[in-house]
């Protein structure tokens, strides 16, 4: 608050906007200062709120998206205009497809001169370009608006599905000035910003009726579930109806990996079994095959096996996306798995029968069998380490640090963690997503230190922590409790690509071998650890969890350890191969 030649109490835009996140509920802010935000970030430090700074704009959006998704409050990232507004949009259009809420706020350059394209610094059009690219996007021009501003955005961004919003400030906003008392009073505190979505009783009752006749039912949670927060209701679903289940990435350790009714060990047996499947905050999306094909028993990669979908999800329109849904339910997660466990304790009392003991068994047998060959692999001990013997240790220390976010990226250091390391609580996985995007790594690992206070274990593939890896100085700046732990195999997917044209140049996969990543966190004060035995490795992460000092550990991996695009090489076009 200032106050005028005539002394009349003023406020002005930098105020206003900070006053309205408060009034929110917003603690924290994520961003990179410069023009014409430098100011903002200062002002808003000043009154109290969380300024976290990086390094590049993606990072802190990164950062604003996952904390948004761990919070259930928009994240905020803050960036200046065109260029650094392009730098956080991508992690904004990251956010909305993930459906992370998430306000992405930019300053930018005078109106007059970006509508007249005069050429004034870091011109663009940001609202223009940001609008097809997010869940909504608002400008706001006069001091007075910024409430309502603020208030569309927040309630954009969580209401409903999830998702990012972009909200532009322009530079002359932030100096504008008015009466301090209707100032305050143009501010809103947002009432039930993401209202409950009670779905009809006639759907509840055609999906519990879906599940009662089914023979081989399946349950398959999401990250939308994860997020929803409805972790008791959801664990008691699922073990009162005695269904088995399978978590996507994210949901792992929404119930713990390693519970009996957990069917990650079968994945391939049982979506081509089951007949009743039931979605509960999943897309039909290309991780799960578009819910047709061989995975799912069809007959041609365009061919539906014949089950029967349930789908519970926020957004109606998600519902056919991809195959026939028999029964939508629509509506939160959690209002839609409590009126399913009413409507099975009513509809048969204690008394609900559990899947038949077949499904059960023939479930448990090739689960078994998995788990066994899996052990089998995780106890050799090459030399030079694969992925198998490193994250056989990266199980162990989640396992101990139960408590602990697991941040995961790259190829083959995604997909073997994915499926070697169990999770035991919900919302402790956090990785490439929908997209399966490369460079979430450390702005995900700052924000989850930062919101949740827990230690971060970051297993980053070498390739994918490049994109983010000048974070490490943003980690060792604000002392957080992350453990970069870096799988080092010398390359995209791996270090053994020659270039085929014979010249000087390594070829396009290839880096520089026998990097020491590890430096890079002591040169900002960090502890770097150089591992190439699972002992050595072992050792460091203990050590960096004991001692939450930030740390990174240069993982040594075979360079011939990695396969090509992990397990997603079908989505790479290869070349017809010459006779
Ligand atoms: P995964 O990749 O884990 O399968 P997706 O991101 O594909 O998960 O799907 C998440 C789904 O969850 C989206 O369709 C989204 O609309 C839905 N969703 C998000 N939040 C909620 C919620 N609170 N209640 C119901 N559905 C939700």
């Amino acid at each position: 608050m200032t106050t005028d030649a005539q002394s009349a109490v003023v406020t002005d835009g930098f105020h206003l906007v900070i006053e309205a996140l408060k009034l929110n509920g917003i603690d924290t802010i994520f961003g990179l200062p410069g023009i014409p935000i430098t100011d903002f970030a200062r002002k808003a430090q000043a009154e109290g709120l969380r300024v976290i700074s990086f390094r590049h704009e993606q990072n802190a959006g990164n950062a604003a998206a996952i904390a948004g998704y761990l919070t259930q409050k928009p994240g905020i990232c803050l960036t200046v205009s065109a260029p650094g507004f392009l730098n956080g949009l991508t992690a904004l259009t990251n956010a909305t497809t993930n459906c992370f809420p998430m306000i992405l706020i930019s300053g930018s350059s005078e109106r007059e001169i970006v509508d007249l394209q005069q050429g004034d610094y870091e011109e663009m059009d940001q609202l223009a370009i940001a609008k097809p690219l997010c869940k909504a996007a608002f400008r706001v021009l006069h001091a007075e608006d910024i409430g309502v501003g603020i208030a569309r955005a927040i309630r954009a961004a969580v209401s409903g599905r999830p998702g990012g919003v972009y909200l532009d400030l322009p530079a002359k906003l932030f100096a504008q000035t008015m009466d301090a008392e209707a100032g305050k009073r143009s501010l809103i505190r947002v009432v039930d910003p993401a209202p409950k979505q009670i779905p009809g009783s006639e759907a509840v009752k055609r999906a519990v009726d879906l599940l009662k006749g089914a023979k081989k039912p399946l349950i398959v949670l999401g990250k939308g579930a994860a997020y929803a927060q409805a972790d008791a209701d959801i664990r008691s679903f699922i073990e009162k109806t005695g269904i088995p289940y399978l978590p996507m990435s994210m949901a792992k350790g929404l119930l713990p990996d390693t519970h009996e009714q957990c069917v990650s060990a079968a994945r391939s047996f049982v979506l081509p079994e089951a007949d009743v499947v039931m979605l509960v905050g999943a897309r039909l999306n290309w991780l799960l095959s578009h819910g047709k094909g061989k995975t799912w028993g069809g007959r041609t990669h365009k061919d539906w096996g014949g089950q029967k979908f349930i789908q519970i999800d926020i957004s109606p329109q998600e519902a056919d996306s991809n195959v026939r849904i028999d029964a939508p339910l629509v509506g939160d997660v959690g209002s839609c798995v409590s009126a399913l466990l009413a409507a099975i304790s009513t509809s048969a009392g204690s008394t609900w029968a559990k899947p038949p003991t077949e499904w059960l068994a023939a479930i448990a047998e090739r689960k078994n069998k998995n788990v066994a060959k899996m052990a089998e692999t995780l106890a050799k001990n090459p030399m030079p380490m694969n992925f198998h013997s490193a994250l056989n240790v990266v199980r162990d220390i989640v396992k101990a640090n139960p408590e602990a976010i697991l941040v995961n990226e790259g190829a083959n250091a995604l997909d073997f963690t994915r499926s070697i390391v169990d999770m035991y609580r919900p919302r402790k996985r956090l990785d490439v997503g929908t997209w399966g995007i490369m460079g979430i790594g450390m702005g995900f690992s700052v924000a989850a230190a930062v919101v949740s206070g827990q230690p971060v274990i970051a297993i980053e593939g070498d390739s994918a922590f490049g994109f983010s890896g000048m974070e490490v100085e943003t980690i060792c700046r604000y002392n957080l409790p992350v453990c970069v732990v870096v799988f080092n195999n010398n390359g995209v997917y791996g270090g053994t690509d020659v270039n085929p044209a014979g010249g000087t140049d390594v070829a396009p996969t290839v880096f520089v071998k026998g990097a020491r990543y590890d430096k890079l966190m002591e040169a900002f004060g960090g502890v770097g650890v150089h591992a190439t035995t699972p002992v050595e490795l072992r050792n460091a992460m203990e050590q960096a969890l004991r001692s939450r000092k930030p740390t990174l550990v240069n993982a040594v991996i075979d360079e011939t350890a990695g396969t090509e695009s992990g397990r997603i090489t079908s989505l790479n076009p290869q070349s017809v191969k010459k006779k």
